[in-house]
C-alpha cells in the first residue's frame, strides 16, 4: 500500500488517496507572525529551550478554554500536548494494552490506529454497525463475550467512512461503555470540520463517561499536519502514565511549535480560519457528491458527509478495488482501496475518496477518470 500510495505523488496524477489538508488554504502569514512573536526578544531563549512533557502552560490553557467552549469541560490538567494525535494512539496503547488484550473497533477503521494496536499485539475485534454508527446491542454483546481494554471510535466524520454517530446512538453507547466500564478512546480531528447540520457533543462530555474516556484532538486539520501538535485529554492518573512514556519517548513536543502555536490561538482568529476552511470544503464535498451519481456503475453505494474529507464508496458485489487501483493509476487518478481499513476478510468492493485537497474542476476530471476505469 505505500509502494502503491507513493505512486500517486506523481506529477499529473489527480490523488483522492491522502486525507490532507490543502495547501492553499494554510495562513501562512498568521503563522509566521506566531513564530516571529515565538521567537521575539523575551521568550526567544525559553522557546529554543528544553520544556515540560505535559506541554506548553499557555498553549493548555488556551486548549483547554476551546474544549469547554465546545462543550467538554476541561482545565490544564487535563491535557497533555503530544507530537500529533498519532502519538496519543501510540502511548494509549502502550499504557493500556497488554499483549493479546482485546480492542473493539468500528468498521470500516482508520488504519495508522489499527497500526498502532497491531504493534502492541492486541487482538482487534470489529463492532457491526450501520449509518448511525455501530449498534450498541452488538457491542453490549461483544464486550460482555470479549471483556475488552477498549472501545476505539471516530464518532464524527469518520476516517475512513465520513459517517457521524447520531444523538441518540451517542447516548446508547455511552450506556452501554460505562456499564461495562472500558475505556473509550474518541477521536476527534475532524470536530471542526462541519459543512451543514448541527455540532455534535463529543462522547467523552457525557458525565458518565468522564472517569474512562481518552479525548485525542489535533491541530492538523485546521492549522498545520506539519507542526505535528496534538492533545490528549484524560483522567489524571492516566495522564501521569502516558506523561511518563511521552518523557522516555521524545521528553517533549517541539518547544518552539507549541509556542508558536499559542501566540496564533491567543492572536489569531481560528473561528473565522475555521469557517474559511469549511466554506471551501463544503464545495468540494459537494462537487465530489454532484459527479458521484454519473461515474459509478448502477448498484454502487456512498456516505454522504456532513463534515471532514472522506466519502466512503461501495461499489456492486464482485468489484475488487485492490486490482482498481493500479488500473487507475495507468489513468492518471488514484484513491485508496477499502481493505486498508479492515480487520477480517476484507470486502474489497469499497474505497476511499478524500475532497479536501482539489477544487471542484479538479474533482470533476479525476472523476471522470475514475468513471472510465470503473466502466471498463
Ligand atoms: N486520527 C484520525 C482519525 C486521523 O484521520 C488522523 C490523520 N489522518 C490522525 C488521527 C492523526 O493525526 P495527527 O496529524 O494529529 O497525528
Amino acid at each position: 500500500m505505500r509502494d502503491l500510495l507513493a505512486l500517486t505523488a506523481r506529477p499529473g496524477v489527480i490523488s483522492f488517496a491522502g486525507g490532507i489538508p490543502a495547501p492553499e488554504l494554510f495562513d501562512v502569514d498568521g503563522l509566521r507572525a506566531a513564530f516571529d512573536r515565538a521567537l521575539a526578544d523575551g521568550p526567544a531563549q525559553r522557546a529554543l529551550q528544553y520544556s515540560p512533557t505535559e506541554g506548553n502552560l499557555r498553549l493548555r490553557e488556551l486548549l483547554a478554554q476551546r474544549l469547554s467552549g465546545r462543550g467538554l469541560p476541561t482545565t490544564v490538567d487535563d491535557l497533555l500536548i503530544t507530537t500529533g494525535s498519532q502519538q496519543g494512539l501510540q502511548l494509549l496503547s502502550t499504557a493500556l494494552l497488554d499483549p493479546g488484550a482485546t480492542v473493539l473497533v468500528e468498521e470500516p477503521v482508520y488504519l495508522s490506529a489499527l497500526q498502532c494496536f497491531q504493534l502492541a499485539e492486541a487482538r482487534i475485534v470489529p463492532v457491526p454497525g450501520d449509518a448511525e454508527g455501530i449498534d450498541p446491542a452488538a457491542l453490549d454483546e461483544i464486550a460482555a463475550r470479549e471483556r475488552p481494554a477498549l472501545l476505539y471510535l471516530v464518532p464524527t466524520f469518520s476516517n475512513p467512512s465520513g459517517r457521524t454517530i447520531s444523538p441518540e446512538r451517542r447516548r446508547a453507547l455511552a450506556e452501554v461503555i460505562a456499564r461495562h466500564g472500558f475505556w473509550l478512546v474518541e477521536d476527534d480531528p475532524y470536530h471542526e470540520l462541519r459543512y451543514r447540520g448541527e455540532r455534535e457533543e463529543p462522547l467523552s462530555a457525557r458525565p458518565e463517561l468522564a472517569e474512562r474516556t481518552i479525548y485525542l484532538g489535533t491541530f492538523s486539520k485546521v492549522i498545520s499536519p506539519g507542526m505535528r501538535l496534538g492533545w490528549f485529554r484524560a483522567p489524571r492518573e492516566l495522564l501521569r502514565r502516558v506523561a511518563i512514556l511521552k518523557q522516555a519517548t521524545d521528553l517533549h513536543t517541539s518547544t518552539v511549535d507549541q509556542a508558536a502555536a499559542a501566540e496564533y490561538l491567543a492572536a489569531a482568529d481560528l473561528d473565522a480560519h475555521v469557517r474559511k476552511l469549511c466554506a471551501t470544503y463544503r464545495v468540494r464535498r459537494d462537487a465530489m457528491m454532484a459527479e458521484l451519481p454519473a461515474i459509478t456503475p448502477s448498484g454502487t453505494t456512498w456516505t454522504d458527509p456532513d463534515g471532514g474529507m472522506f466519502v466512503w464508496v461501495i461499489l456492486p458485489s464482485g468489484a475488487d478495488t485492490d486490482r482498481l487501483l493500479p488500473e487507475a493509476l495507468r489513468h492518471d487518478v488514484a484513491f485508496v482501496p477499502g481493505s486498508a481499513f479492515q480487520v477480517g476478510e476484507p470486502d474489497r468492493s469499497a474505497l476511499r475518496l478524500s475532497f479536501a485537497a482539489h477544487g471542484p474542476g479538479t474533482i470533476a476530471e479525476g472523476l471522470r477518470r475514475l468513471g472510465k476505469v470503473l466502466s471498463q
